[in-house]
């Protein structure tokens, strides 16, 4: 039977090989020669260290440190030796009681390449995390560091020592509080921990730092009762959030509160039980003719300047917005009554009234302002705001520059209005219009020489709704431009069946002049029509003017350059009438009625005629007297040299039909 000890030898993955005093082999497994790469047989018993050296060439300096060592040492040696191309050895030589060696061999090729690939994957590891935009670190249970990476080195200014393994967190925190960009609030920071730990998941939250960075920390705790955490610096983008959410509850302007902004803060003090709040409603007065003509940039800068007048007005805990356009609300938070409400309108009348010097130029508004008392009149922001926007329609129709306080009837009127809005909106499509025609006639002939369109409006339910009602109505809501241009088309249509020498005068609305089509409408209405344009008047106002001045001015030129004629209405009742004469070489003038009807019984009244009149004769402007309505006004108005006339002396407005009936009567009188 083979010994039982060649078995246990030639079965080992060691190589082993027992070398007497003489270092010659006395016991050797073939692994052994195996593991050496040398032919089997070559180390045989009897072959000396020198040989088996030698047959390690292939690392000579190794062989050598090996054999000198087994010479002159009575220690054991562990050596790595490499055999050629990657061949990994463990030696191992032991002494065996000065009488010889125990040398065994392992191959360490697999776990040599086992660590190359881990430092290989680790050299990638640390690449990837050093290359990482974000910070990255691990601490474990007793929080001390485990590992970070570049990023979060850099984020905090960490110098190496305080990112090396074992560094306890609190050292950490107490380095960058000496640099200012430890957490503002340490208790929070440690919150988001304690929040991971406890859901067992990633908790993340933004930790303002001393410096005023902000950064996003989250946490995802390990099983070993640590943590990995990811810190990235949002502070811009928590800029730009703050940004757009100011941006989006202010106004760009005056930096007051928007709608939105004040509606939530009224609503929060709203749900207080117990309280009694006002809300102001606040409209300047005339603003808008400042800023038609001083211009937007004035307009604006009038616009801080009140508000800066505003907040010094308020108390603490009010609050003042800015609604757009020139509306501003004051939200007066707990007030005792009606009267604190009162005295605080009175005293903004009062600032607001004063003279304002924007750019050097005195510039004098008002405001106006209506007051709602929540929770008596609305809960809620919306509603309070509704009722204190009523409560300022009816201060602006009181005549501007006061207050008024909500009440219940004034829905009631509003709601009117509102449906009478709706009413107009379908009055052009149900045919509910209809043009009266007013005779002009010549003053010294007393034939008629044109007609007046007024436009009327026959409401189903109300009956017959006069002009004064509903063109304002018409202008605030737009719809007067599809209006007028109705009443263009159908006016110069009728004209067209009148004899040749009668005209038609259509007024327009200064609202018609911001279409931009204005003289496109007039070309198409006088082509469709057939109408020559020498046979149409157009009648504006000196608000026309007053409006963006240029644009509107190039229109009136074009139309007319058409041949139109251009009569300027209600003369004198503006405050600039003269000025505007000058602008634009108007054929008309119509002196208001209101100068007609005082004639008799005031000089002033005579003496304006008089020199509209002579004005007019200077500049080749023939001259309307409107209104009249007695022949002592006629006399007059014959004495001062107007060249035409209109009024009810020779016929009020009449339906298209009775036109043709007087039409006909003129030529029956004349034959
Ligand atoms: P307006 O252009 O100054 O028209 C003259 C107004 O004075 C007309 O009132 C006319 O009926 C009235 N009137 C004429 N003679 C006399 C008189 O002897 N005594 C009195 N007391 N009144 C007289 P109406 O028709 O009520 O029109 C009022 C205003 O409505 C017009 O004033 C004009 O500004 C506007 N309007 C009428 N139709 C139109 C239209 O189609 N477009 C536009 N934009 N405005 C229109
Ligand atoms: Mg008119
Ligand atoms: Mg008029």
């Amino acid at each position: 039977m083979t010994n039982p000890l060649d078995i246990i030898l030639s079965n080992m993955q060691q190589g082993v090989a027992f070398l007497n005093a003489d270092l010659r082999v006395v016991l050797v497994n073939d692994r052994f020669a195996e593991l050496l790469r040398v032919p089997k047989g070559q180390i045989a018993v009897g072959v000396d260290a020198n040989a088996i050296a030698g047959q390690m060439a292939a690392n000579r300096d190794q062989s050598q440190i090996w054999l000198l060592h087994l010479l002159m040492n009575s220690t054991a040696l562990h050596q790595q030796i490499e055999i050629g191309d990657g061949w990994l050895l463990a030696f191992t030589s032991t002494p065996i009681d000065h009488d010889g060696w125990l040398v065994q061999c392992e191959d360490m090729s697999p776990l040599a390449s086992l660590e190359k690939t881990l430092a290989e994957q680790r050299g990638l590891f640390d690449t990837v995390l050093d290359n990482m935009p974000h910070g990255l670190c691990m601490f474990d249970a007793d929080k001390n560091l485990m590992l970070c990476n570049a990023a979060y080195a850099r984020l905090y200014c960490l110098p190496e020592q305080l990112t090396r393994s074992g560094t306890p967190l609190q050292h950490i925190l107490d380095y960058r509080q000496t640099l200012g960009n430890a957490p503002a609030h340490r208790e929070s920071y440690f919150d988001v921990v304690v929040e991971a730990a406890l859901k067992g998941a990633t908790a993340s939250q933004n930790i303002a730092l001393m410096d005023g960075r902000v950064v996003k920390i989250s946490h995802k705790p390990m099983e070993n009762g640590g943590y990995v955490a990811a810190h990235e610096d949002v502070t811009e983008a928590v800029r730009a959030d703050e940004q757009i959410r100011y941006m989006a509850s202010h106004d760009p302007l005056t930096g007051l509160p928007n709608r939105t902004l004040l509606r939530e803060k009224i609503d929060r003090e709203l749900s207080l039980d117990g309280k009694t709040s006002a809300v102001l409603c606040l409209d300047l007065d005339h603003f808008k003719e400042v800023n038609d003509t001083l211009g937007h940039a004035v307009g604006d800068l009038l616009l801080k300047a009140v508000a800066d007048r505003l907040a010094d007005c308020l108390r603490e805990g009010d609050s003042i917005a800015r609604l757009g356009g020139d509306e501003f609300v004051v939200f007066q938070a707990d007030v005792r009554g009606r009267e604190q409400a009162s005295t605080l309108a009175k005293r903004i009348v009062e600032v607001v009234d004063k003279i304002f010097v924007i750019d050097g130029k005195p510039i004098r508004i008002g405001v106006s302002i209506g007051i709602a008392i929540a929770p008596d009149d609305g809960d809620a922001a919306d509603s309070i705001l509704r009722r204190a926007d009523t409560a300022l329609y009816k201060a602006k129709s009181n005549g501007r520059g006061t207050f008024c306080f909500f009440e219940t009837a004034m829905d009631a009127n509003r709601q009117e209005r509102r449906n009478l809005e709706l009413d107009l909106q379908r009055a052009l499509e149900h045919n509910q219009f209809e043009i009266y025609y007013q005779p002009q006639v010549d003053a010294a002939s007393e034939q008629v020489v044109g007609f007046e369109a007024l436009l009327r409006w026959h409401h189903p339910e109300r009956g017959l709704v006069p002009p004064a009602e509903f063109i304002p109505l018409a202008e605030e809501t737009g719809l007067i431009v599809p209006i007028g241009e109705w009443v263009l088309r159908q006016a110069c249509n009728d004209a067209a069946g009148w004899p040749a020498d009668i005209c038609v005068a259509v007024n327009l609305s200064p609202l018609q002049f911001r279409s931009q089509t204005l003289a496109h409408t007039v070309v198409s209405a006088l082509s469709d029509a057939g109408l020559p344009a020498s046979r149409l008047e157009l009648e504006i106002t000196e608000s026309v003017l007053l409006t963006d001045n240029e644009t509107a001015l190039a229109t009136l030129h074009h139309i007319r350059g058409l041949g139109v004629r251009i009569a300027m209405d209600d003369f004198g009742t503006g405050y600039s009438s003269l000025s505007y004469l000058r602008l634009f070489p108007f054929d008309k003038i119509k002196i208001d009625q209101s100068f007609i009807r005082e004639l008799g019984s005031s000089k002033d009244c005579a003496a304006i005629v008089k020199a509209v009149v002579d004005l007019g004769a200077s500049l080749g402007i023939t001259t309307t007297a409107e209104g009249v309505e007695t022949k002592d006004q006629l006399s007059r108005v014959r004495e001062q040299g107007c060249g035409e006339i209109q009024g009810y002396l020779f016929g009020k407005p009449l339906p298209l039909s009775s036109v043709h009936d007087l039409i006909r009567g003129r030529l029956t009188s004349a034959a």
